[in-house]
């Protein structure tokens, strides 16, 4: 058993963490036991409690008794906008150009053909942050192969130098999913417009973690999705965002009838409609799409500046206390220390990474492995605890030592 006794200045830490935590009585809007320290929200978020009644109301009532009713009444047709518009001050988006459904590649895919379509003539390349979650870097191929461009991989945060006259667009993880660096969303925005090329930002591990300044960094299109970060539940459906400039210039891959500007006019030949919608393909996924909009709730007076400050507080700590609890050389922290450089979520390398995070999981502490050698903690603000970031590295200590 880990020896709450060892390092007890830690326990008095967070106990007085907890007890100035603004954000201590938003974990009540979730359904979250004692028994596990989960810290895997950002892969799956937690379920927010308002998401069960409002469901069973929409498949009882809604879908049940009004039917196809529903669409119009119910308000399931404009649900994508609707809920983009709920998202977007999440990732500092004025209203209007944020909206919801398909699954992240899928958006990745819009997004980057429209991007590439909106360019300057004559460019040839597509720039990839070559350590990219991996679908992004599959679509990104499948765009390039498309639109008769090449594909070059480049490390993240050196994007913005290497961008040049033949490079029509990029495509950049704001956090990266395994070692949890955050790149500056602003300066390498500016670096490829300065290069006339277009940024298209994924969001995935950021949003809903930190504040996100999509118009202010004057980002041209981004995605991400909703199920990590922003609870909105397995497979929950992702979102588009088009800075409004560019909406009439947003050439649609896949120009289903759902963004068509007259959908029941079933004419056959096609008219974008204006605006967000044009980003939508087909028929919207309406329980997920609902369920995501309950699960919105909980941000309800809370900030992300205060999600931030809450977010790098927890990880600090996590940091210190594995530093004073785990065996020395027992693991290498991959996360960077520099807030400004820092997502919500701590990695660190350790020999035997794949059996730690197992016996991790078997005592009660839930955070994910990532081949080859990763450990990787998601602390998300609005549930973790300072108590469970002192849990979480005491067994871990004691699983490292291998003192079961
Ligand atoms: C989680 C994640 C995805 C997931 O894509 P899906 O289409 O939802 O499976 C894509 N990109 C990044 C960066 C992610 O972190």
């Amino acid at each position: 058993m880990s020896d709450p006794t060892r390092a007890p200045e830690l326990t008095a830490r967070a106990a007085a963490l907890d007890a100035a935590d603004p954000l201590a009585a938003v974990r009540d809007r979730f359904v979250l036991d004692d028994a596990t320290v989960y810290l895997d929200g950002n892969s799956l978020g937690a379920l927010p409690a308002e998401v069960l009644p409002r469901l069973a109301d929409v498949v009882t009532r809604e879908w049940g008794e009004l039917r196809i009713r529903s669409w119009e009444e119910s308000g399931w047709w404009t649900a994508p906008e609707r809920i983009g518009d709920r998202i977007a001050p999440l990732v500092g988006a004025a209203p209007g150009q944020v909206v919801v459904g398909d699954s992240t590649s899928v958006n990745v895919f819009k997004a980057l053909v429209a991007a590439v379509r909106m360019a300057p003539p004559g460019r040839t390349e597509i720039l990839v942050d070559a350590a990219t979650f991996p679908t992004d870097g599959y679509i990104a191929a499948a765009a390039a192969r498309l639109t008769g461009h090449t594909v070059r991989p480049v490390p993240a945060a050196e994007v913005g130098a290497a961008a040049g006259p033949a490079t029509a667009a990029a495509l950049v993880n704001h956090v990266d999913y395994r070692t949890g660096r955050l790149h500056d969303m602003g300066g390498t925005t500016a670096a490829l417009h300065a290069a006339g090329a277009l940024a298209v930002w994924d969001l995935c591990h950021s949003a809903g973690a930190l504040p996100v300044a999509l118009d202010a960094d004057g980002v041209d299109l981004a995605v991400g999705c909703t199920y990590k970060y922003l609870n909105g539940g397995p497979g929950s459906p992702a979102y588009l965002y088009v800075r409004r400039e560019l909406q009439p210039r947003f050439d649609s891959p896949l120009p289903g009838w759902n963004s068509h500007a007259d959908p029941f006019g079933m004419a056959p030949g096609y008219q974008p409609a204006e605006g967000a919608v044009r980003g939508r393909v087909g028929t919207p996924e309406i329980l997920s799409l609902l369920a995501l909009e309950a699960a919105l709730d909980v941000w309800d007076g809370v900030t992300t500046e205060d999600v931030r400050a809450k977010s790098l507080a927890l990880t600090d700590f996590f940091l210190d206390c594995t530093a004073a609890l785990l065996p020395a050389g027992r693991a290498e922290f991959v996360t960077p220390a520099p807030h400004a450089e820092r997502g919500s979520q701590v990695s660190l390398r350790c020999a035997g990474a794949a059996e730690v995070m197992r016996e991790l999981t078997a005592r009660g502490v839930v955070g994910d492995f990532r081949p080859p050698d990763i450990l990787r903690f998601g602390f998300t603000p609005l549930y973790t605890r300072y108590a469970d970031a002192l849990r979480a590295a005491r067994i871990l200590a004691d699983v490292t030592e291998g003192t079961a």
